[in-house]
């Protein structure tokens, strides 16, 4: 399958109107394999930013791409694939960021269970906060 044939499948499986906007947008986050703003995918793709951010929620709605919040005030939106769920840690000082590759959720979610009404757990955000080697000399 080709690359955009691949874009394409992405948006469709979500239910979503194939669009050259959406197509554009899925395929910078793709490439950019990291936590990008708004303001920044805007910029790159020379798309309004309304139009930008209303494509960015259709993603996350459909949960095609991950928004977090680096506690600067504003979302970040990275695209995670199926088989490449992981987190990240971010130094408070310099925001370099790194990716975590693995999760320790499944404990945590059996415990959730048993101490809530929710039979399940289909989903969750964790972010860590730091200091990279570089800033704490
Ligand atoms: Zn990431
Ligand atoms: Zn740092
Ligand atoms: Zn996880």
């Amino acid at each position: 399958m080709d690359k955009a044939s691949v874009l394409h499948n992405f948006i469709k499986q979500r239910g979503l109107k194939i669009t050259k906007n959406r197509l554009m947008v899925l395929e910078y986050l793709k490439k950019n394999k990291k936590p990008m703003a708004v303001e920044d995918i805007s910029k790159s793709l020379k798309l309004n930013i309304v139009t930008t951010y209303r494509i960015l929620e259709s993603f996350v709605s459909t949960g095609l791409i991950y928004q977090t919040d680096f506690r600067k005030g504003k979302s970040f939106f990275e695209f995670q694939d199926a088989n490449h769920h992981h987190h990240h840690i971010t130094c408070i000082k310099c925001d370099l960021r790194e990716h975590i590759d693995f999760c320790f959720s499944a404990k945590i979610e059996r415990d959730i269970l048993k101490s809530t009404s929710f039979e399940k757990v289909t989903g969750h955000i964790i972010e860590f906060f730091g200091i990279c080697s570089k800033c704490n000399k």
